[in-house]
């Protein structure tokens, strides 16, 4: 059996034209122009780099993109006031911190001081708890992304066996709420767990979001499953390098029944979904009409 390649590029590309029609209509009948401040403290390189992708993006669709490069050192209270002027700023609808923040700031109290309702991360831990008790809520990009592949594999995911492994804040544990909230049967499965193959073999949905590479083998994956590969993991590939995912595509994609590539799949969808959360915060804030389906 050969899966079905899940193609998170074209799925984002949707997505992205969704939120431009929206856009569009929010600034015809209502005068609207959504934005998003993206604040990056420091020079780390890959940080720079989805710095400048979201910030391309957000103009591609239409809305107005606010960049703040702040310096490595930038004190804590500095960057709290940034932070309390951009909560102040009718004109920015969505505020993302670009994690990891150095050493010196303290990355929770930084999050915590967003406007819950600008918070297009979905990080604040009022979002979390709205996300955790099914209540309407910013939900984080990349597991979101997740779930609307899910989705629209699937239709319903309701009684659905689903292996998530890693129990991060900003993956593991939002998609296994996620997941919970469409009634699928949920295992978080984490360093610690024991005979992880066997657990991964009764799921109907493995999302896998370690950071090792091909750590999944496909003799782990139940014949026909759905594989959610995350991972993001650059390893050497003679005199270069390569992305390859957690899930060791090569064996997976023969028992699976769909999978998502690396690159291509997952990747993409979490600015896509970054983009859409800004629409949604945008509508929610002047109380009109959220677009359908860009949401959980
Ligand atoms: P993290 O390091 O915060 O969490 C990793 C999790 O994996 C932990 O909960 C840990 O318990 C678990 N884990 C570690 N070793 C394990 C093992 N041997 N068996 C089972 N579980 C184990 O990582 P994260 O931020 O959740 O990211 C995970 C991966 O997803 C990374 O490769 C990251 O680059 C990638 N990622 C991709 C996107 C995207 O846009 N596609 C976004 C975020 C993260």
């Amino acid at each position: 059996m050969t899966a079905i390649l899940i193609d998170g590029k074209a799925f984002a590309a949707s997505i992205r034209e969704k939120v431009a029609a929206h856009v569009a209509r929010l600034k015809a009948d209502h005068d609207i122009t959504p934005g998003l401040a993206v604040v990056l403290v420091g020079e780390d390189p890959a940080s720079q780099v989805y710095v400048r992708n979201k910030g391309k993006q957000t103009v591609e669709v239409g809305m107005a993109s606010f960049e703040h490069r702040l310096d490595a050192d930038t004190s804590e209270a500095d960057l709290l006031a940034l932070v309390d002027r951009l909560n102040n700023d009718p004109s920015v609808h969505g505020i993302l911190v670009q994690l990891p923040l150095p050493d010196h700031l303290d990355s929770d109290l930084v999050i915590n001081s967003i406007d819950p309702a600008k918070d297009v991360d979905g990080f604040h831990i009022s979002n979390v708890g709205l996300l955790g008790t099914g209540q309407k809520s910013m939900v984080p990009c990349t597991p979101l992304g997740c779930l609307m592949m899910l989705r629209d594999h699937y239709g319903s995911l309701s009684g659905l066996n689903a292996v998530v492994i890693g129990r991060s804040n900003i993956v593991g544990k939002p998609m296994a709420q996620l997941l919970l909230g469409d009634s699928a049967t949920v295992t978080i499965a984490h360093s610690r767990t024991k005979d992880l193959p066997d657990v991964v073999r009764g799921a109907d949905i493995v999302v896998a979001a370690v950071g090792r590479p091909e750590m999944v083998p496909g003799d782990w994956i139940k014949p026909g499953a759905t594989v959610i590969d995350v991972g993001i993991n650059r390893v050497p590939n003679g005199e270069k390098t390569k992305l390859v995912g957690d899930v060791d595509f090569a064996s997976a994609v023969e028992v699976a029944g769909a999978i998502t590539p690396v690159p291509g799949g997952v990747g993409p969808m979490t600015i896509a979904c970054l983009l859409a959360n800004t629409v949604t915060a945008a509508c929610r804030a002047n109380g009109v009409d959220e677009p359908e389906g860009l949401t959980a």
